[in-house]
């Protein structure tokens, strides 16, 4: 699989994304990431295509359980507490497949991509994917882009590679509501007027 360096927004979402599958972020829900089809369509919603699933081959039980190791490596990058361990740990990632980057013909100019290498297990694919993601959001972003979701009782973690920079949510659908949720009770509990 060739990773794009410019488009480093894709392994940010996919890390992110996994991350939240976890009972730690799931709490009651459990586990989101139990077989190889939630994995699989977790790929397919992000149109990452590793080598490892190339000729419809499908993820194995034994993918998804070093996809689930990768996703604690992954959340123990996004709740580093400066740039510099952040960079440490997605060198780590990036190295357990990513070759030397190469320079591409792209329409009309140049990208950088990096290879994965050719007989690499598919959490190791993924590793560089979610590592040229983060390491391409501390270079662009900065660290101060990882954050806690601002969601009351989620342990949810991200990057947030919006423009803005304003994203607040692990989940936004999901953990936006909860803070409403939230809200609403708290308001009931003050005796306000429910909104
Ligand atoms: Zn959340």
């Amino acid at each position: 699989m060739d990773i794009s360096v410019s488009d480093y927004g894709v392994g940010a979402a996919v890390g992110n994304d996994l991350v939240a599958t976890s009972p730690t972020v799931r709490g009651a829900a459990g586990e989101a990431l139990p077989d190889p089809d939630a994995l699989a369509l977790l790929l397919a919603e992000h149109a990452v295509r590793p080598a490892a699933t190339a000729d419809g081959r499908a993820p194995s039980a034994g993918d998804v359980r070093d996809v689930q190791l990768l996703r604690r490596e992954v959340r123990g990058i996004l709740e580093t507490e400066t740039g510099e361990q952040a960079v440490a740990g997605g060198i780590v990632l990036l190295k357990r497949a990513g070759q030397s980057p190469v320079l591409r013909r792209d329409g009309d100019g140049w990208e950088w991509y990096v290879p994965t290498a050719p007989d690499a297990p598919l959490a190791a694919e993924l590793a560089a994917l979610v590592a040229v993601g983060l390491l391409g959001t501390v270079r662009a972003l900065g660290h101060d882009r990882f954050r806690p979701c601002a969601a009351p009782d989620c342990r949810g973690v991200f990057a947030d590679t919006s423009r803005a920079g304003r994203r607040r949510y692990c989940m936004p659908d999901l953990c936006g509501n909860r803070l409403n949720v939230a809200n609403h009770r708290a308001r009931l509990r003050a005796g306000g007027v429910p909104r």
